[in-house]
C-alpha cells in the first residue's frame, strides 16, 4: 500500500479534505483495526468504508439494513469508479455477481443481513479474499437500539469464521449503552470506538404542544423558505396534511408513505429532491438515503418514537451548514398512544422502549437548553447553553413537568 489516503481522496472522491473524524476511522481501518465508528447523519461514514475499499487488496463486504439504500450506494460508488454490487433477494445478476468476486475484481460488496445466515455465503466468503468488514446501521445489532434487525446479531459470528478481516461498524444514532453492546456482540474493543461531535449548531430546536397542528405547521411553513419536511404520524394524516398546507400556504407540496404506489413514491421523493420550495408531508419511511444538503426545515405533527429517531429525522435539516429549523408539535395523546404501542411489543423489549419513551419526554418538557438534553443523551457535556433553541431564545411554551411525567410514566 503505497498511495496516502489524502490523494486518493481527492483522485477518487473529489473530496479536498477529510471531514471530521473520517480521517481517524479511516487511519484504523487501514491499520487492521477493529473499529466502531459513531458519526452523525450525513458527516460522511460510507467513505470511512469505502475509501479503504480502493485501497486495501480483496473486496470489502459491507452490510446494509435497506436494499433501497444499498442501491443508492451501489450508483454513488460506481459513478466515482468504484467496482461495486450488491448481492440481494432482487439482484438477477447474481452468478455474475459471484463470478466478479471470485475473480477479485470487487471492490465493495453490499449485502443485506439475512445474507449472513446463510451457509452458502460464508462458503463464498471462505473463497474471497477479504479487505474488510464493513457493518452500517450498526445499531441494528442491538435490542437497546431503536432499531433492531434479528438477522444483525448473525454478523458477529459470520466475522468470527474470518478473525483476521478487519472490521468497522458503523451507526449515527447509538447512546453509550447500546454503543457498548454493539462493540460487544461484533467483536470491537471497549478502545476501538471513535465517537464524533453529535451537535447540529445551524439547527433550530423548537418543541410546541399541540393545538391546531395544520395551522402550527402551516404558519410555520409561510415563515420557513426552502425545502421542508413534515413528518406525520400515518399515512391518512401524510395525504391530508400534503393537501391542507399546499392550499393554505400556496407552497408545493406532495405525500410520502409506503403505502403509495411506488411510482407515485419515487415521483414525489424525485421532486421534492429537485425542488428548491416544495414541502413533503411524509412518514418516516422518508429520508433514509436522501441527500438533499438544503431541506431548511424538519417540522414533526407528533412524538418521535425516541430520541435517537428525533435526531436523526430532524438531522435531515441543513446539511449545507445553512440556517435551519427543526419544529416538533407534540400532544398529550402521542403519550397515550407510545404507551399502548409498548404494551404491545414483546416482553423483554418494554423496559428499553420505555426508557426511550421518557428520554422523549424529558426532551419535550425541559425548560432548559433542548441542544443540551440531547447531546447530553449522546454522551456529551455541553457546558454554554445554544442560544439557538425555542428555550434559549426565550419563544419556548412552558410545559407542567410534572403533569408530563404522569402522562409519560404512569403505564
Ligand atoms: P452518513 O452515512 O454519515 O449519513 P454519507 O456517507 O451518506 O453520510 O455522506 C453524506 C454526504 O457527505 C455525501 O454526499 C458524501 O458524498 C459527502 N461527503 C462525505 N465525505 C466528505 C468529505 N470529506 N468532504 C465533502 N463531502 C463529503
Ligand atoms: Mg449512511
Amino acid at each position: 500500500m503505497v498511495a496516502d489516503p489524502l490523494s486518493v481522496l481527492s483522485r477518487v472522491f473529489g473530496f479536498p479534505q477529510f471531514r471530521g473524524v473520517q480521517a481517524d476511522v479511516v487511519a484504523r481501518v487501514l491499520a487492521g483495526e477493529r473499529t466502531l465508528a459513531v458519526m452523525p447523519t450525513g458527516a460522511g461514514k460510507s467513505l470511512c468504508y469505502q475509501l479503504p475499499a480502493t485501497m486495501l487488496a480483496g473486496t470489502c463486504v459491507v452490510v446494509s439494513p435497506l436494499i433501497a439504500l444499498m442501491h443508492d450506494q451501489l450508483r454513488a460508488a460506481t459513478a466515482v469508479g468504484i467496482s461495486a454490487a450488491t448481492l440481494t433477494s432482487v439482484d438477477e445478476n447474481r452468478a455474475e455477481t459471484i463470478a466478479r468476486l471470485r475473480a477479485g475484481e470487487l471492490d465493495l460488496l453490499y449485502v443485506a443481513p439475512e445474507r449472513a445466515s446463510g451457509g452458502h455465503f460464508r462458503e463464498l466468503l471462505a473463497e474471497t479474499k477479504l479487505a474488510l468488514f464493513a457493518i452500517d446501521e450498526a445499531h441494528c445489532v442491538s435490542e437497546w437500539g431503536h432499531d433492531f434487525r434479528p438477522d444483525y446479531r448473525l454478523l458477529g459470528p459470520l466475522m468470527d469464521a474470518f478473525p483476521d478481516v478487519p472490521r468497522l461498524a458503523l451507526t449515527a444514532t447509538a447512546d453509550a449503552h447500546t454503543r457498548a453492546d454493539i462493540a460487544r456482540q461484533l467483536g470491537i474493543p471497549a478502545d476501538g470506538m471513535i465517537v464524533s461531535g453529535f451537535d447540529r449548531p445551524n439547527i433550530r430546536y423548537a418543541i410546541t404542544p399541540r393545538d391546531q397542528t395544520t395551522r402550527q405547521i402551516a404558519d410555520l411553513i409561510a415563515a420557513t423558505p426552502g425545502p421542508g419536511i413534515v413528518y406525520a404520524q400515518t399515512r391518512a394524516q401524510t395525504e391530508k396534511l400534503a393537501e391542507a398546507l399546499g392550499r393554505s400556504t400556496g407552497r408545493p407540496t406532495r405525500a410520502y408513505h409506503a403505502g403509495l404506489d411506488a411510482a407515485v413514491r419515487a415521483r414525489n421523493q424525485a421532486d421534492f429532491v429537485a425542488s428548491e420550495d416544495m414541502v413533503i408531508c411524509a412518514t418516516v419511511a422518508f429520508g433514509m438515503g436522501i441527500d438533499k444538503p438544503d431541506v431548511r426545515l424538519v417540522a414533526h405533527a407528533g412524538l418521535p418514537k425516541s430520541i435517537e429517531a428525533y435526531y436523526q429525522e430532524t438531522g435531515r435539516a441543513g446539511r449545507d451548514g445553512d440556517p435551519s429549523v427543526a419544529h416538533l408539535f407534540w400532544g398529550a395523546d402521542d403519550f397515550a398512544r407510545a404507551r399502548q404501542r409498548i404494551g404491545e411489543v414483546e416482553p423483554e423489549r418494554q423496559a428499553g422502549e420505555r426508557q426511550r419513551l421518557a428520554a422523549m419526554g424529558a426532551l419535550v418538557e425541559t425548560g432548559g437548553c433542548r441542544r443540551h438534553v440531547l447531546l447530553r443523551h449522546f454522551g456529551e457535556n455541553p457546558t454554554e447553553p445554544c442560544g439557538n433553541c425555542d428555550n434559549c431564545l426565550g419563544s419556548g411554551t412552558a410545559v407542567d413537568a410534572t403533569e408530563t411525567a404522569r402522562k409519560f410514566l404512569s403505564a
